[in-house]
């Protein structure tokens, strides 16, 4: 993989909004003010996109669409593999503005650069991976053909904490697939989680309306671009809270979409009495802190058994004490800032409503600006709000389990179902364990951040519906047509 970015001039001109193929001003009278969340310096004004703009981009699509739809899959995988070398080129350019924008550290912007990475090269061979059945017919004289098409035009609407990355996953499976995309970036993360993407597609070549990205107030197109006529699938990362009102919109309103939701999550990780202590304590470090815990897959509940708990609060606690914390561009930050104010505040009502609820806070510290230092708290039961909620920051709440069944059992109390982890020596017991748990993906022997290009991404519950990467995007991102052929008359009864 080539680094040197010395060639390439980087990009620019971020104030401007990519609709139908071009650069434009947004005309809306509010603006995005875009800022560094570690040190507040503005780093772009984003003049809003009106409605009429996002009618525009969807005009686009919608015509885009056809043409890109006959385009052979070599023409269509050529986009994607020059991506990856647009990709590569500009690898340092990319990471910069994570950091920058989103408040990554550097671990976790080149965490998120490689995902991208992945799906992007996953998303090249798709393609040539779609295809279709024949199926035996009852009827005298009648073949069946199953076609998988692309669906049209994409809606996708993602968050601002991996926004390159989620933003990734939805759009480059889209577009390889033969569909073109309306895309709304997260407020907080306008070029990361979408200018930037489009300047790279741009720069590979790929045609006019096909990749739109518009970057609008909730209240001005918000809710228009999942009630427009023109997407057949909404594509939604966010919140359950937001993720409901998108679904409500979809199946409510004139015009009926598919949708694919994924949400946000509550991952217990596990430790059993045999587990390898040392190891447990790292990957609860790093599956809790990477990224200041702002991430739906993050572990949220220590669970850990009575006989070995006090030793794993000991040694956790020791090691958490060792983490970097503060300036996300240095080399060994462990733990950032927090993407905004508001999250901030939601952060210190939960430190105040932990203690309020009896936990034990062992481990605090300043809140300067927006980087809040690792909390820990133990003694935490299933009933606190630590435990019910997903924390989406650097407090981790660890609770004590009685033996393997209790810890199945809180692990299993949530309304969340996305990602989890158990640590055991044992790995029959480790995967009987996991087998038992109610969620889209679990962990032996590791953290619950895991994301694979090649394997099915998503949870259920209240954590979403629907699965990103390998075949089961192939499937979310196309749509099956039945068509039968008649080869000789057929007999009527009337
Ligand atoms: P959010 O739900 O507040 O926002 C997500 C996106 O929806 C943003 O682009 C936002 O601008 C947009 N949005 C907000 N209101 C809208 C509306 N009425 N109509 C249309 N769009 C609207 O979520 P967030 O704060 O950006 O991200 C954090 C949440 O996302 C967490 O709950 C996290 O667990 C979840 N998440 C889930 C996954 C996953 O793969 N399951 C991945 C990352 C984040």
């Amino acid at each position: 993989m080539s680094t040197n970015n010395t060639t390439t001039s980087a990009y620019t001109d971020f104030h401007l909004q990519f609709i139908a193929g071009e650069w434009q001003t947004g005309k809306d009278d509010s603006s995005n003010t875009n800022t560094n969340p570690y040190n507040g310096d503005t780093l772009v004004e984003i003049q809003q996109a009106t409605k009429g703009q996002l009618n525009e981009a969807y005009d686009a699509a919608t015509q885009a669409q056809e043409a890109w739809a006959k385009q052979t899959p070599a023409t269509r995988a050529a986009v994607l593999y020059k991506v990856v070398n647009i990709l590569d080129q500009r690898q340092e350019e990319i990471v910069d503005w994570l950091i920058k924008e989103s408040g990554s550290t550097r671990i976790k912007a080149m965490v998120e650069f490689s995902a991208t990475r992945a799906i992007t090269l996953e998303a090249a061979t798709f393609p040539n991976r779609v295809h279709g059945e024949i199926r035996p017919s009852n009827t005298p004289g009648k073949e069946n053909f199953i076609y998988r098409e692309p669906i049209g035009v994409v809606a996708v609407i993602s968050p601002w904490n991996f926004p390159l990355h989620l933003t990734q996953r939805s759009i480059a499976p889209a577009l390889a697939l033969g569909n073109a995309v309306v895309l709304k970036p997260a407020s907080d993360t306008p070029v990361t989680g979408g200018l930037l993407l489009a300047k790279v597609f741009e720069e590979a070549g790929l045609p006019k309306g096909l990749l739109n990205v518009v970057v609008g107030s909730g209240s001005e197109i918000g809710d228009a671009i999942v009630e427009h006529k023109a997407p057949s699938l909404v594509s939604f990362t966010g919140s359950t809270s937001v993720g409901k009102h998108i679904g409500e919109l979809a199946n409510g309103g004139e015009y009926i979409k598919q949708v694919a939701l994924e949400l946000g999550g509550n991952s217990p990780f596990v430790v059993l009495k045999d587990a390898d202590i040392e190891q447990a304590v790292k990957a609860a470090a790093f599956g809790k802190f990477l990224h200041q815990g702002q991430i739906c897959i993050a572990i949220n509940r220590v669970i850990v058994e009575d006989e070995i708990y006090d030793d794993f609060v000991e040694r956790f606690l020791a090691h958490v004490k060792t983490l970097n914390v503060g300036d996300p561009n240095k080399q060994d930050t462990a733990v950032g800032p927090i993407i905004n104010e508001k999250q901030v505040k939601s952060l210190k009502e939960k430190i105040a409503k932990a203690q309020e609820e009896g936990a034990k806070m062992i481990l605090s510290g300043e809140i300067q600006g927006q980087v809040v230092p690792p909390h820990i708290f133990t003694e935490v039961t299933r009933e606190m709000d630590l435990s019910r909620n997903e924390v989406f920051g650097p407090l981790v709440g660890i609770i004590r389990a009685k033996d393997e069944d209790d810890a199945l059992s809180i692990a299993n109390d949530s309304m969340y179902g996305l990602s989890s982890a158990v640590f055991t020596a044992d790995m029959q017991k480790g995967l009987r364990f996991a087998r038992g748990i109610r969620a889209g993906m679990t962990h032996i022997n590791d953290i619950s951040v895991n994301d694979e290009s090649n394997t099915p991404f998503g949870g259920e519950k209240n954590s979403g519906i629907g699965r990103f990467n390998g075949e089961w995007v192939l499937e979310e991102f196309t749509r099956t047509h039945w068509i039968s052929m008649q080869n000789e008359p057929r007999e009527y009864p009337f």
